[in-house]
């Protein structure tokens, strides 16, 4: 295919959303330059819980079967009570859910999620991957950008797209709002061998327990062969660095005032590794010119509700549907697509964050959370989730 754009777009980080953020932009005709820091492309993580507006983001770049191939579609989402141990709340995901969402909602391995991406990308002669890669700066040299590397190499482009999640170099410029501060939680995540996972706790679907202060959750990934664990902290006491791993003499400790059953599971891993849990407040722009940003670089947000790839998936085909229709006017299109996608993504983050006092309620409070979910049907709960499972018109 001839490309609609003789100089590639340059878009800085190759996670899933800069992966996608090509793909899509190939798939309407644009050749793009992914600059990726790491040596290698991958995910750093194992756990992905992939909801219906995701998949049909992946359908639509012409890579859902791929990533669903080792996918687990799951068949509930389960919120247990950490204190007592009764549920609190049910979603079954069968065909009713299905047929309301256009798609099942899965849980994947990262990998298998951003490999699917990558396959694609490779084979796509629009774009140009590189790794090595750590964009440190850009200026505006109009009608473009010079893209810096930390090599100190310039890479003059029509165009950037900062896709270089939480920690965003592009960001940088075109926000300048600091570093992402604490959102006053932390996760610690392992993963379990399926075969020392207890069998009653091996359920074909995430089993999330609310703690007070604190939350877990285990799914299988990867033909059942390993069980993610992720327990989150509420705390605003940072004593590990990012990557850190640590013993779980140091942190079973901190997870008190729950039952036994998810203990058992927490009590299997033989390390974890820490995480400081980043977040922003939703902010009015994320563009400027022809630079703009995607995914965690633009809009941040806490795991709460897992919809952090899903919306970097989103933001992907949001852009390269506004380039299309902007005929790669880059700065018209990315405006284009701030104005669509802002107010969607700000709700997430917000309600992501809103989850915090769901998740880690005591006393009372944990009474009037579960009080909250007595009673509600399955189409209850879908109603509810409409807005945030229903794939924008944007997605096609
Ligand atoms: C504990 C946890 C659980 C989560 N669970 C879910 C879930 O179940 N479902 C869900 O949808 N979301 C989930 N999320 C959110 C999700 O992981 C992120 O929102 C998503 O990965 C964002 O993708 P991204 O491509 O924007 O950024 P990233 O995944 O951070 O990718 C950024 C890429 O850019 C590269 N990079 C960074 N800086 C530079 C630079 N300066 N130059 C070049 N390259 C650079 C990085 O190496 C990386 O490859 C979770 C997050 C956490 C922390």
């Amino acid at each position: 295919m001839a490309a609609r754009n003789a100089n590639p777009v340059a878009i800085a980080g190759g996670g899933i959303g800069g992966l996608a953020c090509a793909l899509a932009l190939a798939r309407q005709g644009f050749r793009s330059l992914v600059l990726e820091q790491a040596r290698e492309f991958g995910e750093a993580g194992v756990g992905l819980q992939v909801a219906p507006n995701a998949l049909s983001v992946l359908d639509a770049l012409g890579v859902g079967h791929a990533a669903k191939k080792n996918a687990l579609l799951i068949e509930r989402l389960l919120m247990m009570d950490a204190v007592t141990g009764e549920e609190i709340a049910n979603i079954p995901l069968d065909a009713r859910f299905v047929r309301r969402f256009g798609n099942p909602y899965a849980v994947s391995h990262r990998a298998d999620i951003h490999g699917a991406l990558l396959d694609a990308c490779r084979a796509n002669e629009l774009i140009d991957l590189r790794t090595d890669s750590h964009v440190s700066d850009f200026k505006f040299e109009p009608p473009g950008v010079t893209v810096f590397l930390a090599s100190g190499t310039p890479i003059a482009a029509p165009a950037l797209i900062g896709a270089d999640g939480v920690y965003s170099n592009v960001r940088k410029r075109i926000v300048a709002d600091g570093d992402p501060p604490s959102a006053g939680a932390v996760i610690f995540r392992a993963t379990i061998p399926a075969a020392e996972m207890p069998k009653d706790l091996q359920h074909p679907y995430p089993t999330f327990w609310a703690g007070p202060g604190w939350h877990a959750i285990y799914y299988p990934v990867r033909d059942w062969s390993l069980f993610n664990l992720g327990c989150t902290l509420a705390t605003d006491k940072l004593e590990y660095g990012d990557g850190a791993d640590v013993s779980p003499l140091q942190v079973l400790p901190k997870f008190t005032g729950g039952c036994e059953t998810p203990l058992r599971a927490m009590q299997i891993p033989k390390a974890f590794r820490h995480y400081v849990i980043r977040h922003r407040e939703p902010v009015e722009n994320w563009t400027l010119g022809p630079a703009t940003l995607i995914g965690d670089a633009a809009h941040p947000m806490v795991q709460y509700i897992a919809q952090g790839a899903a919306m970097a998936l989103e933001d992907a085909i949001c852009l390269a549907s506004a380039m299309h229709e902007a005929d790669g006017e880059f700065s018209s299109a990315f405006r284009r697509y701030q104005a669509l996608r802002i107010v969607r993504t700000a709700r997430v983050q917000i309600s992501s964050l809103m989850m915090d006092r769901i998740n880690h309620a005591r006393g009372i409070e944990r009474k009037v959370r579960n009080s909250l979910f007595e009673g509600r049907t399955a189409e209850d709960y879908y109603d509810r989730l409409a807005w945030l499972y229903t794939p924008p018109p944007y997605v096609r």
